[in-house]
């Protein structure tokens, strides 16, 4: 079977990973306008799902959360696990406005721990905080993730083109199968006008001291990764596409997370970096089609539209993509 991907970030490596894992012999090509200045490599890679993050049903989004964390669980107990960027990370939320705020809906029952702070641990930040959680969690460094799936998936006989498409038409002739990874980009591929850019900008400083991630209100965090390099965020501008540094934005990033953790006073600025995370409104988009271009017709999946938490979600949305794929390919032979 020959396979086509499209789309080089997070969501379009993971699945081709995963599609070699299930159909050994499918030829598989990825065609990325880029490989290499994605919104992937921004991220921080937390492992920490939002309560409105939603697919289709909720057990169809449960299962994509639960999958997820297995598939980079895996990786972590591997040997492979510092090469792919993959480690264990906890520590603490704390909030203001109301309890709800350190709840999480669908982390509670996965993750090996999930409880409330005790009076102490309020003392590690500034801030009078009244609710406060203590979780365990994974964090998946993009920077060494997509290199380490790109060599992995070369290694294996992918092929990656540098190549933008102007229409998913274009493939058809030539593939048996479609997979649409392309993130925010699918808004012109799919016209879908429910997808929107939520931009966001971080300060990365080198802090090996700081172990442990805190969250505050006000998009306020600060995650420790790899190489002592130390994520400070954040912002979110709804629909807004402008990729440039915003100066009174970095300065607030840092005042709001040196007020919170003063511990990280001292640190040396590093990279300064803005991403647009791909919002679709109501829900990711996993979904199945056929599509044709004249006589020629092929089998299209869609797989985009995670907002701000594709990095954690990407392995479970790919093995639902790849099922759904699965279910046609069996039927459309049983037809023949
Ligand atoms: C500041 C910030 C912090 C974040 N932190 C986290 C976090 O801690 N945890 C988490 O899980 N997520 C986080 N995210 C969200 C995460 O980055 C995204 O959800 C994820 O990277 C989306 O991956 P993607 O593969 O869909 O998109 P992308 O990484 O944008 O990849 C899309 C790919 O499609 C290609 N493409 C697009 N259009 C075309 C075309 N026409 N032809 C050919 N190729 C095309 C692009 O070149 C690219 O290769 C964060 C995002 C931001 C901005």
């Amino acid at each position: 079977m020959k396979v086509a991907i499209v789309g080089g970030g997070i969501i379009g490596l993971t699945t081709a990973l995963q599609l070699k894992r299930e159909l050994r012999n499918a030829e598989i090509t990825i065609f990325a306008t880029d490989f290499d200045n994605t919104v992937s490599h921004v991220a921080a890679g937390i492992f920490r799902v939002s309560s409105s993050y939603s697919g289709p049903t909720e057990e169809i989004t449960r299962n994509w959360i639960r999958d997820s964390y297995e598939y980079y669980d895996d990786i972590r107990k591997s040997y492979e696990a510092s090469f792919a960027g993959v480690t264990a990370i906890s520590g603490y939320l704390f909030a203001n406005s109301s309890p709800e705020t350190v709840k999480n809906y669908w982390l509670e029952d996965l993750v090996p721990i999930y409880r409330r702070t005790t009076d102490e641990e309020f003392q590690l930040v500034n801030g009078n905080w009244k609710y406060g959680s203590f979780f365990k969690t994974l964090l998946t460094e993009c920077k060494l993730h997509l290199p380490w799936a790109r060599k992995k998936l070369q290694d294996n006989g992918t092929k990656l083109i540098k190549k933008k498409l102007n229409s998913l038409t274009e493939l058809v002739s030539d593939w048996d199968l479609i997979m649409n990874c392309t993130g925010l980009g699918a808004r012109f591929l799919c016209n879908d006008r429910r997808l929107v850019s939520i931009r966001g900008q971080l300060i990365k400083v080198k802090a090996p001291w700081v172990k442990t991630f805190f969250y505050g209100e006000l998009d306020t965090y600060i995650i420790p990764g790899f190489n002592g390099i130390l994520t400070l965020g954040g912002s979110r501008n709804f629909d807004s596409e402008n990729m440039k540094i915003c100066p009174y934005e970095l300065v607030a990033i840092r005042q709001r997370c040196e007020n919170f953790l003063p511990a990280i006073k001292t640190a040396e600025i590093v990279k300064n970096e803005v991403g647009l995370r791909p919002h679709r409104e109501n829900n990711v988009r996993v979904e199945i089609e056929q599509i044709v271009n004249g006589y020629s017709k092929a089998i299209l999946v869609h797989n985009y539209g995670h907002g701000g938490y594709g990095v954690c979600t990407a392995p479970g949305t790919a093995k639902y993509a790849i099922k759904l794929a699965k279910e046609m390919h069996k039927s459309s032979i049983a037809k023949l």
